[in-house]
């Protein structure tokens, strides 16, 4: 990791225009990384031009953090350095990047890899967790601004520290953030305790047409347009519904699909041993032990029977 840090700095010096950017349908962490990293190398780097971007919308639920930081692009030319942080897969970018100006920072088991530079740690929590090892091996100190950015990035992808991805050293490297003055509470009830009647509306819909298989541990739910009507909702308030029935006694894999343009997303999370990453690879996406997803074209009818036989295979009789 030293090492590649060192090229990291010698990459940073060479470059006049930076550009620090995550997936499309960016998620906590791909927004507290992008602006704990952005807002940590400012700093250091007064001299350059660095700039936060994403190719997408960004959830209001993360409105509390400096979002008017990140602005929406996809043209990377005029950069000379483009880190890509969160994300496992370039695809996901949303944006055409060449490779050699790539610094690649992930967590994601299934990361290719891609990149000039790759960081891959499979092991910490979130990429927020690898953005602050990187800035202490750059003597970059994190504020307060910055903290509140990389708790938001670990408190989302460790389920509030619930999933078994956090470790001694999520814990540690937490308690530094803390200890920059961030107000914990503020931050918790912005992210967990601010559901609108919309989302409450979308979790009786859930409840209401949510499929249960094999001994009711695995969870299926579609995710229609009609849903979403009823709730006047979009499918972007209904991320969290997959998170909802994961969270059902003695459920293990809980899977939703909605419709994305001419395909179908599918999300999938699990609770204690499956490995929902390895069935999202089938199918050519990635992510998580315990939350995967991807599209596919494969017609709902057929894609579903396909997830519940991979999904059997992953359950312990
Ligand atoms: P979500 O269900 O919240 O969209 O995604 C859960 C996890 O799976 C995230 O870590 C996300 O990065 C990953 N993921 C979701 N969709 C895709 C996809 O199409 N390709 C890849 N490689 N990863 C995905
Ligand atoms: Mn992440």
């Amino acid at each position: 990791m030293k090492n590649k840090i060192a090229q990291i700095e010698e990459r940073i010096n060479r470059a006049k225009k930076i550009l620090i950017i995550s997936h499309i349908s960016p998620d906590g962490d791909s927004i507290g990384s992008i602006l704990g990293f952005g807002f940590g190398i400012r700093k250091k780097y007064s001299n350059k031009i660095i700039d936060i971007a994403v190719a997408d919308m960004i959830s209001t639920r993360y409105s509390f953090l400096e979002l008017q930081e990140i602005y929406y692009t996809k043209s990377t030319e005029k950069y000379d350095l483009v880190f890509v942080l969160d994300c496992g897969d370039i695809k996901r970018a949303g944006m055409e990047i060449e490779e050699s100006k790539i610094i690649n920072i992930d967590h994601h088991i299934t990361n290719t890899e891609y990149g000039n530079i790759a960081i891959v740690n499979p092991k910490a929590s979130s990429t927020s967790e690898i953005i602050m090892e990187i800035l202490k091996y750059m003597n970059i100190e994190i504020d307060k601004v910055m903290a509140e950015s990389l708790y938001t990035g670990i408190t989302t992808d460790t389920g509030s520290f619930k999933y078994s991805n956090t470790t001694a050293t999520t814990h540690r490297l937490v308690a530094e953030l803390i200890e920059t003055g961030i107000d914990i509470n503020k931050i918790s009830t912005a992210l967990y305790q601010n559901r609108s009647f919309k989302t409450i509306e979308l979790m009786k819909e859930a409840i209401e047409n949510m499929e249960v298989f094999f001994d009711r541990k695995i969870v299926f739910l579609e995710i229609t347009e009609s849903m979403l009507k009823r709730c006047n909702a979009t499918a972007k308030d209904s991320d969290m519904l997959v998170e909802f029935l994961r969270d059902i006694l003695g459920v293990e894999i809980s899977i939703t699909t909605k419709p994305m343009e001419d395909e179908i997303k599918v999300s999938m999370r699990s609770k204690l041993y499956a490995d929902v990453s390895k069935i999202a690879k089938k199918f050519g996406g990635g992510g998580h032990i315990q939350a995967a997803g991807f599209t596919s074209s494969i017609e709902l009818d057929e894609l579903k029977k396909l997830l519940i036989e991979e999904s059997k295979k992953e359950i312990k009789k």
